[in-house]
């Protein structure tokens, strides 16, 4: 994943485009990047590593030296950004978050024609925004060469790019991501968390439509490319689990959202009969809290923290190379409190089930505390597939994930027919799947939210959002 940030104001922005990037951190954990244009100074780019400090850390010195009344940066988990290009287009610096699946047979294209040629980096891949700034070129304007970019890439691709009059953002053709627009009496700016820059001093003007293509000077926003509304696939995932807290997305406002799930899957266990007996509702850190405050509101039953995150010193991105190193960090960071444990009938809510084992050794952590009961409610349905649109798997392989696992143990090859069964514990096989996981993770009860449930509480149509990763269905 990743995360960028724009602005193109009447006064110097660079302060503003190095905190406005700096609130996308939770995007990404390995590379940052700014890049300014002044008249006097021409572009002026810097990029660092963020894997084990954060992003502020490594800009602070930097900022002094840096000038410009437009700039854009960039939050990465791949590949170093924003990267200066030159074309018959002018001079520019290109972000972009999102995916390109045919990375290498666009490359190939490039070679065969003689188009190009690329830098590689060490991982002998080609830089994203290299590829999307090609294919951009080839074209006798930025509004063409976008259109033929979204038109050859295969994936994700939003991205901005610093021109030496303006800043043009484009949103990815199915909208995977967000982009807004914010904007205040020195200009605009441009973003994918909205409350990136409210305590900038913007307020939003409006979001990108998916494909649509804006550029943006401290004067007016123009649009080069109409978007198209009908084609917005949205991640839902950006709610569930991703997005930051405060961020709206398409209208809706993560928080709200998880809070409205919570309080869905504690409706469906009332009507059910399924709502445990227990002292306490807890959610697991982070993304965990909301959902289990709304099932905490609705059920009636009190919410509490037997565990707390120690942050100060274990910043997000603090990313060991060994993942033993960072399942034990995962854990160090998570503080019990032992009188909200010991004796005590517990359900948490986690935003998701993935591969279970954090979750396994979180369980066996609270029963070895004394827990008398630990009861769990995933606040999605099982995830059933990798993500293919964009840059965010928590997993390798389809193997990886604990429900496919066990469908793959029970059904073999066959069983990618029988996942849409198995994704509904209403169904005789979701119940026995559910029923699988619960006794593996040693829970005393498992309940998983239903598709239709997670829908409801982002309260957007099914058919504008993307679910792929519960229910495998494409665009
Ligand atoms: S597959 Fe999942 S994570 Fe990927 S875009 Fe779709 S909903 Fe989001």
């Amino acid at each position: 994943m990743g995360g960028f940030f724009g602005a193109a104001l009447k006064r110097d922005c660079v302060e503003d485009v190095f905190f406005g990037t700096d609130y996308h951190s939770h995007l990404g954990t390995r590379r940052g990047g700014m890049a300014f244009y002044s008249p006097e100074n021409g572009f002026q780019r810097g990029i660092h590593s963020i894997e084990n400090s954060p992003f502020r850390t490594k800009f602070e010195k930097e900022l002094a030296g840096m000038s410009g009344n437009i700039g854009i940066g960039c939050i990465s988990d791949t590949d170093p950004q924003p990267i200066l290009l030159r074309s018959k287009l002018g001079r520019i610096a290109v972000c972009n978050i999102g995916i390109i699946n045919n990375a290498e047979e666009l490359c190939n294209e490039f070679y065969d024609s003689r188009l190009a040629s690329f830098e590689t980096m060490t991982s002998s891949k080609v830089n994203s925004s290299a590829i999307i700034g090609a294919l951009i070129a080839q074209k006798d304007s930025f509004a063409e060469g976008i259109r033929y970019a979204q038109e050859r890439v295969e994936g994700t691709m939003s991205l901005l790019i610093l021109t030496e009059d303006g800043i043009i953002a484009a949103r990815d053709k199915f909208g995977r991501l967000p982009i807004v627009i914010g904007e205040s009496e020195d200009g605009y700016c441009v973003s994918f968390e909205s409350f990136a820059f409210q305590k900038l001093g913007y307020k939003t003007r409006r979001e990108l439509l998916p494909a649509e293509i804006v550029r943006i000077t401290a004067d007016k926003i123009e649009v080069l490319g109409e978007g198209n509304p009908d084609a917005l696939r949205i991640c839902t995932f950006l709610w569930t689990y991703y997005g930051y807290p405060n961020s709206v997305y398409e209208g809706v406002t993560v928080e709200t959202m998880r809070t409205r799930n919570g309080e869905i899957m504690a409706e469906y266990d009332i009507q059910n009969g399924t709502l445990p007996d227990v002292d306490y509702v807890c959610g697991v850190p982070d993304s965990g809290v909301p959902h289990a405050i709304g099932y905490a509101n609705r059920s009636g039953i009190p919410f509490a923290r037997p565990f707390i995150k120690y942050t100060p010193t274990w910043p997000r991105s603090f990313m060991p190379q060994s993942q033993e190193m960072r399942n034990k960090v995962a854990k160090m960071k998570l503080i019990p409190v032992h009188e909200l444990i010991e004796g005590k009938k517990l359900l948490f809510v986690d935003d998701s089930i993935v591969r279970g084992t954090q979750m396994r050794e979180t369980v066996e952590f609270l029963y070895e505390n004394g827990a008398k009961e630990v009861h769990m409610r995933s606040a999605c349905p099982p995830i059933m597939f990798g993500c293919k649109y964009l840059n965010f798997s928590r997993s390798t392989s389809e193997l990886d994930l604990i429900a496919r696992r066990i469908i793959h143990e029970y059904e073999g090859e066959e069983g990618v027919k029988y996942i849409r069964e198995y994704s509904d514990s209403k169904t005789e096989r979701g119940k026995r799947l559910r029923d699988e996981i619960c006794r593996r993770l040693k829970l005393t009860s498992l309940e998983f939210q239903f598709l239709d449930g997670t829908v409801k509480a982002v309260g957007l149509p099914e058919c504008k959002l993307c679910t792929y990763c519960w229910s495998g269905k494409q665009d």
